[in-house]
């Protein structure tokens, strides 16, 4: 959300806000109740005539706030769904200007947005006085601001004026994912609460008595850490399971905190009775000393003793390498937080849970880290991200290379798996996925447009690589230089992506392909096509540019594998000739540090004439989940498998790593069926073209293959069983959206397929009857809770000779289901599906079938899909043709989504169900809104229209179907066994006919992952 306003770029102002908030917690009724003046300096141009502020502690008001929104649609309903007593919300809000009553109203689409009209306009230079009381109901921890029990996290609490800058007014509401934007002023903070309360806040304490109080319970703190020491480590082991802090009594007498903090952009606040307090103090270069803090509780002694060193480290860190602190303290406290690992405010911080001395030091360098991008250098980090979040986790990295090494990034993966000199490193590989699979949203875009793991993955990973690829291009000092006379000219400001650009250009660094980095898809992928020795033993290198962006790039010159120089080139459009100096080298090899971001290695290395050739070229592995950046991998694994006709088969997996994505992906799985001796086997194809802009994410060529035995099951009169093969080329185009939630695709695929039959006396198929089915597809999908929807429109045909006629189909088909949470995890599922024959040449025709072998009409409609109405071979079926027994009963839930199961359609009754014309079928299941352990229940309801005017003849069954029973739903319903209970007359027939009386036969299986491909499997895991 932002107000343009016409105001030329470049002049530029900034508005100076003047806080004084007295307020008291009340920790029973979890509330704080007081009081802010804010004194509101117009630096514009011109007069203003309204303040936009934010109320934010009302984003946890109710399910209707921008803040719920964004929890739903990133999938999560625990907001949604919560108490209204855990709610939050800002009260009493009245405000004066200048001390008149003011004209104010709420944003009607943002209850946590306000706007105070000024009666009087605020003139260019003027001062007003805003004031207001105001009582915060504090949530319980969902996000940011919030409390469990009596440990309180203060943050974005108080009513606060939006920014107001060149640009206009930027009014946003409160979100999860996406941060913040202030304007810098002086805050002066009055907190009443009770006594026993220890206290971590932005700003310097005034109050002498709480100096010392601070000052003794560091001397106890210190104390209690030696007696920990003493104790024997077999104790101190038992002592981390068992410890609990349990929250002391509030004492009933009161005091009052005076905080006072110069040139910061917000406050907030942490108070706990239990913490317990440790302190440091940095020593800077220019001799300025800051004192360092770390607060926590008993239970997180054995990392946390140390977190006030942390602080102090990287407060040295970041002033020598960015510029200095300027403000007189810094705190980490450990609290419960409930949005990422950690969260910054001006002088405070406040971390989550941590397991490892490293993963503390790293949050804690993390979040002091933003004292500098943010606290001084306050960008809008709502719009541009990567501005706060991507430089600061460059020196966050910088700093972990320097005080761990370089190799600390890949989480202790066996090398096996995951080995840097073969793979990269892990952060890199997870930045190449998105960009080979079309989701590297560019990091210089609205927090609240990108998915999880882009807001991950690019606006941090990707902006800290693309910085340290500038640095390694330029050389590190002259990088520094850049980045700190940045730091000197925007401190305390507001810096757009312009004004970094330019900051760094003023410094004479290229900084455009950076910039694109940042707001583009584009990728670099330089690629190392020929080399020449001279007789200087200095090189010819030819490099040419396949990817879009050209940005400078390495080229290090090898012996036996080892780096023995690097130097850094600059691209040129298409393809260059470069000189590299005089070296002993028998390859070059472009990115071999990994510094750049090239989107494909395997182009990057060359051998030099005479070099010996290496005896492999493409490496063998059993578990391959990575790409190998030297050469191609071959994946090979075993594989097991088993149906009703082929009994046991056994064969090898032949693949290409998924990681990072490939643009060709494939698997061959061919295999050996025991049961009958034949072959079977599956492979799938698919080529993804990823376009670096517009509305298209992906376009994916496809082609699958299976063939497997699909009748007569092997037996002393029949011995072989006869097959099936299916061979589908597919496309398939994905869209972009700017709601994280949405998924849209259209598709089309071919499928032509071949049954054998007619076996003859020794089982050998006679024949081989040939369907080809071609069907488009659109799919709309929305995955916000709680009402997420998918829709699929279809459009299929076939065109067929049977003797002397021909016949053709083509017919439309919808399906739209939809979940409607009622509580979390528990939820009512609506399911409607319609499909009708546009056309079909044996609309009338006096049977239904499906298949080619059945020779009679294909493609009909069925209420409940069993292996025989599969005629796609979409499914998985155990037992595809059999009547009886567990293969039999099994059900793929698809067109009308009925559960029963009885065999052939041989008999015009058997044909009851299908329809060569139109077929309408509604599904209802729910979860039961309590649990009963170990009988995962889902009642079921499903009705139906099938139109049999075909068999009206001679037919009196009527065309509506009914039925209802229980679902047991395991494995969390992928494996589903269905109880009908209550049936229509016409099914009840039906049912009779064929169970005989046996309950137990009219019992169905399904299975939920049905028709998923492995790489359909890994396609969803990587997105
Ligand atoms: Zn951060």
């Amino acid at each position: 959300m932002a107000n343009l306003l016409a105001i030329a770029q470049g002049n530029y102002f900034q508005q100076k806000v003047n806080y004084y908030i007295n307020v008291t917690l009340d920790d029973k009724n979890h509330q704080i109740n007081g009081d802010i003046t804010i004194d509101y300096t117009n630096n514009a141009p011109h007069e203003l005539t309204e303040i936009w502020m934010h109320i934010w502690p009302n984003a946890f008001k109710n399910t209707h706030t921008a803040y719920c929104h964004q929890t739903l649609r990133q999938g999560s309903d625990k907001f949604y769904f919560s108490p209204k007593t855990d709610r939050g919300e800002c009260k009493l809000l009245d405000f004066s200007v200048n001390g008149a009553k003011a004209t104010w109203n709420y944003d009607p689409k943002h209850p946590d947005i306000a706007r105070i009209t000024l009666q009087q306009p605020l003139k260019s230079g003027q001062t007003i006085q805003i004031k207001t009381p105001f009582l915060v109901q504090i949530p319980s921890s969902f996000s940011r601001l919030g409390h469990v029990e009596t440990s309180y996290q203060m943050t974005q609490w108080f009513p606060k004026p939006a920014v107001f800058d060149q640009y206009g007014w930027h009014p946003m509401p409160y979100l999860n994912q996406g941060e913040f934007f202030s304007e810098f002023g002086n805050f002066d903070v009055k907190i009443t609460l009770p006594e026993n309360y220890i206290v971590g806040a932005t700003g310097l304490l005034m109050t002498n008595s709480e100096k010392d109080f601070l000052a003794t319970k560091a001397i106890e703190t210190q104390q209690l850490l030696q007696t920990l020491e003493k104790k024997p480590t077999q104790e101190k082991g038992k002592r981390r399971k068992t410890v609990e802090d349990p929250f002391p009594a509030s004492a009933t007498s009161m005091k009052t905190l005076h905080y006072q903090a110069e040139n910061v952009h917000d406050f907030a606040w942490f108070a706990d009775k239990r913490f317990l307090v440790v302190k440091d103090t940095a020593q800077l270069a220019s001799g300025k000393t800051i004192d360092c803090w770390a607060m926590f509780t008993q239970s997180d002694v054995k990392h946390w003793k140390k977190g006030a060193f942390y602080v102090k480290r990287a407060i040295e860190f970041y002033s020598k390498h960015v510029g200095d602190y300027p403000w007189p303290q810094a705190t980490a406290v450990h609290s419960a937080l409930s949005a990422g690992g950690g969260m910054e405010y001006p002088m405070v911080t406040v971390i989550g849970n941590t397991d490892s001395d490293y993963t503390l030091d790293q949050v804690i360098t993390h979040e002091v880290g933003h004292n500098w991008f943010y606290g001084i250098l306050a960008s809008n980090e709502r719009d541009h991200p990567w501005m706060d979040e991507g430089l600061n986790s460059y020196y966050e990295q910088r700093y972990l290379r320097t005080y761990y090494g370089d190799n600390n990034m890949n989480m202790n993966l066996p090398k096996a798996l995951y080995d840097p000199q073969k793979h990269g490193n892990l952060l890199e590989t997870g930045i190449l996925l998105l960009a080979r699979i079309g989701e590297n949203t560019p990091p210089d875009l609205n927090s609240d447009h990108m998915t999880n793991a882009a807001y991950g993955l690019q606006v941090y990973m990707k902006t800290a690589h693309c910085l340290r690829w500038l640095e390694n291009a330029v050389g590190t000092s002259q990088f520094d230089t850049a980045m700190k006379n940045y730091f000197q000219k925007w401190r305390f400001k507001h810096p757009y992506p312009i004004d970094f650009e330019q900051a760094l250009k003023a410094n004479g660094l290229e900084a455009e392909w950076f910039m694109k980095t940042m707001t583009t898809r584009q990728n670099a992928d330089p690629a190392i096509v020929r080399v020449s020795k001279k007789e200087d033993n200095s090189y010819e290198l030819t490099v040419r540019q396949r990817g879009q962006l050209l940005a400078p790039f390495s080229i290090t010159a090898l012996s036996n594998g080892k780096e023995v120089t690097t130097q850094w080139f600059s691209p040129t459009k298409n393809q260059s000739t470069y000189l590299f100096p005089s070296v002993e080298a028998d390859a070059f090899e472009l990115n071999h540090q990994h510094l750049a971001l090239d989107l494909r290695h395997q182009n990057n290395h060359i051998k030099t004439k005479g070099a010996l050739k290496k005896a492999e070229p493409i490496e063998v592995k059993l578990l391959a989940p990575v790409e190998n950046h030297q050469k191609k991998t071959l994946g090979i694994l075993p594989w097991i498998g088993g149906n009703h006709y082929n009994g046991l088969m056994v064969g090898t997996l032949l693949y290409n790593p998924i990681l990072p994505g490939q643009r060709l992906q494939y698997y061959l799985a061919p295999g050996f069926a025991f049961g009958n001796s034949k072959w079977v086997g599956g492979a799938d194809l698919r080529y993804r073209l990823i376009p670096s802009k517009g509305r298209l994410k992906r376009i994916t060529i496809g082609l699958n293959a299976r063939s497997f035995s699909d009748d007569h099951r092997p037996s002393a009169t029949d011995q072989f069983g006869d097959r099936f093969y299916r061979i589908s080329p597919w496309l398939k185009t994905e869209f972009r959206s700017s709601n994280t939630a949405l998924r849209q695709a259209a598709q089309v695929r071919w499928n032509h397929i071949g049954q054998e039959g007619g076996l003859n006396a020794k089982g050998i198929a006679q024949e081989t009857f040939i369907s080809n089915v071609w069907e488009t597809q659109y799919q709309l999908s929305n995955l916000a809770l709680p009402h997420p929807f998918d829709l699929t429109i279809g459009l299929e045909g076939q065109s067929w000779h049977q003797e002397a006629q021909h016949n053709q189909y083509l017919r439309l088909s919808a399906e739209w289901k939809q979940s409607f949470f009622y509580q979390p995890k528990r939820s009512v599922q609506l399911r409607f599906f319609g499909g009708y024959f546009l056309q079909n040449s044996l609309r009338n025709s006096e049977s239904v079938g499906f298949t080619a072998s059945q020779q009679r009409t294909r493609g009909a409609f069925s209420l409940a899909q069993n292996g025989y109405s599969d005629y796609k071979y979409d499914a998985l079926f155990m037992g595809r043709n059999e009547t009886a027994g567990l293969g039999g009963r099994q059900v793929n839930l698809a067109e009308g989504g009925f559960k029963y199961a009885f065999g052939w359609p041989y008999s015009n009754s058997g044909n009851v169900g299908h329809s060569n014309n139109l077929l309408l079928a509604v599904n209802l299941s729910a979860d039961l809104p309590f649990k009963i352990p170990g009988l995962p229940i889902r009642p079921y309801y499903d009705a139906g229209f099938a139109d049999l005017g075909f068999l009206n003849t001679n037919n009196t069954a009527p065309n509506w179907f009914w039925s209802g029973g229980l679902t047991l739903a395991f494995l969390k319903g992928n494996l589903n066994v269905h109880l009908p209970l209550i049936n229509s007359s016409n099914l009840e027939t039906l049912y009779n006919e064929t169970s005989n009386g046996n309950y137990f036969r009219r019992i169905t299986w399904s299975v939920k992952l049905n028709n998923l491909e492995p790489l359909e499997i890994a396609d969803r895991f990587i997105k």
